[in-house]
């Protein structure tokens, strides 16, 4: 059988790796060794429990979407992560992370944020167990997304602009681990997704993995089978759908589709579809896909989604797309607008315009009645708002609201 997981040296068939500068070889290295004997011991398992039950409100629900299912002819079960503490999925890694910090006597914690999301989900579990919190964000989306800085500074965090390159996540990656490498003894970087240096895909995946954990058994109550026909999930770094699949991987009955974010198309120049676009290079640590172009410059990744913006994709995700496991979809910005709306209009839900890609590719598959269909809804779209009112028009041509 295929191992879809990451070996000891934290690769993924070709993809992963650490790839970080000498000066954080042994940080790296201390991470490595330390982060599996202490997320699976006992005392941390009931600490790591007990703060997603009271503290984030898990387990998440799972709705079964009923005019939905009968538009799409398949039985359509959301996993609502839009109901989490802080409007996302992002808190069940960043409270993983902080008592991973904790116990490894890190007293300074940093993190980089391209919407902001991931920020201020660092942000809170800093204020929650009083460390002291310094955030990297392009300069352009502290402009963009203003709101969530000062969410971030309302709970304490510094908001660290950056002005290298495009003034976007990419760019505010780059500079966290520039931070990293100063000061490698006492800080810990809570990185948001699954990507950078081994062991953080890894790690990120286990700490996301609660979201098909909780599938399982939930499926179980409602249908009295523990496994869906399909599951579907957005990707930008690849967190919410690498915990959507995580129990899920090697069961060959259950298809999963991905949607990633095709911009104006993933044939344009204005796409952040890194698996459609991208080819093998080394981006902030791990060797994944990467939009660059022929000398290796990476290229700016465009959607309207501010969470899906990043040039890569973890490689978790490069290795399961090129192996065939997953199937990927590219969906662009005018289908994640309509889609958005579908939601909202049809089950009251107003999805994050991340989530409303995985909606969107419902639309794009053939289901048998009996289908039993789990898509995850990674946050809420009360931040997209605007955006969907400003881009109504955009989708005009799939529907009308
Ligand atoms: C950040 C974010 C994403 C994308 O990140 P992944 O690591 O790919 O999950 C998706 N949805 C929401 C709501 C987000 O905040």
């Amino acid at each position: 059988m295929e191992n879809y997981f990451a070996d000891e040296r934290g690769f993924y068939g070709e993809f992963g790796g650490a790839y970080v500068p000498e000066i954080l070889y042994k940080c790296v290295h201390d991470l490595q060794d330390a982060y599996l004997p202490i997320i699976e011991s006992a005392e941390f398992k009931q600490e790591y429990h007990a703060l997603l039950k009271d503290y984030v409100g898990r387990p998440s629900p799972l709705y079964f979407a009923e005019r939905m299912s009968e538009k799409y002819g398949c039985k359509l079960y959301l996993k609502r992560e839009d109901l989490n503490h802080t409007g996302a999925h992002k808190i069940n890694n960043t409270i993983g992370q902080i008592l991973l910090a904790k116990r490894m006597g890190k007293t300074r914690i940093i993190a980089e944020t391209g919407a902001g999301q991931h920020g201020v989900a660092t942000a809170t579990v800093c204020a929650l167990m009083n460390m002291k919190c310094e955030v990297f964000m392009g300069a352009t989306d502290v402009e963009r997304q203003h709101t969530n800085v000062e969410r971030m500074k309302m709970l304490g965090a510094e908001v660290h602009p950056v002005r290298t390159g495009n003034m976007t996540l990419s760019d505010a990656c780059s500079e966290a681990i520039r931070d990293w490498c100063c000061h490698p003894a006492d800080t810990f970087y809570i990185v948001g997704s699954t990507m950078g240096p081994h062991p953080y895909p890894d790690l990120v995946a286990r700490m996301q993995s609660v979201i098909s954990e909780e599938i399982k058994w939930q499926l179980e109550e409602k249908i009295g089978r523990d496994y869906p026909d399909y599951l579907i999930a957005c990707i930008g770094g690849g967190s919410n759908a690498a915990g959507t699949i995580y129990h899920y991987v090697n069961d060959e009955r259950v298809n999963i589709v991905l949607s990633e974010a095709g911009g104006h198309g993933w044939q344009t120049d204005y796409t952040a579809a890194t698996i459609h676009k991208g080819t093998t290079g080394i981006l902030h640590g791990a060797k994944m896909l990467v939009m660059q172009d022929e000398d290796g410059q990476i290229q700016e990744a465009f959607t309207i989604s501010a969470g899906l913006d990043y040039p890569g994709v973890g490689p978790m995700h490069c290795n399961m797309a090129k192996k065939g496991r997953t199937k990927v979809l590219s969906i662009n910005d005018d289908e994640a607008i309509y889609a958005g709306y579908e939601l909202t209009r049809m089950e009251g839900i107003i999805p994050a315009i991340e989530s409303a890609h995985a909606i969107a590719a419902l639309s794009k598959l053939t289901f048998k009645p009996d289908d039993v269909v789990v898509l995850t809804v990674s946050g809420r779209g009360d931040k997209d708002v605007e955006t969907y009112l400003k881009n109504k028009a955009m989708a005009k041509e799939y529907g009308n609201f």
